[in-house]
């Protein structure tokens, strides 16, 4: 058997949801479909926001080092 088109490997890519960066799919890209891993969290901070609209700074940490 022979493969004409093994001169060319076709390359899939696919658009980032987050930034429409294009993404090569591949093993090699670990954030796929996203272009990174930053995106990819980007994308999911998105809809968690849409469902829980978390916007409140980070309260309530407060060292217990009241020594009476
Ligand atoms: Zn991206």
């Amino acid at each position: 058997m022979s493969t004409k088109d093994s001169t060319r490997r076709k390359q899939t890519t696919v658009p980032c949801p987050t930034c429409s960066k294009p993404v090569t799919w591949a093993s090699t890209s670990l954030w796929r479909p996203f272009c990174s891993e930053r995106c990819r969290l980007i994308d999911l901070g998105d809809w968690l926001d849409e469902n829980h609209r978390i916007s409140e700074p980070l309260e309530g940490y407060s060292e217990d080092d009241s020594s009476a």
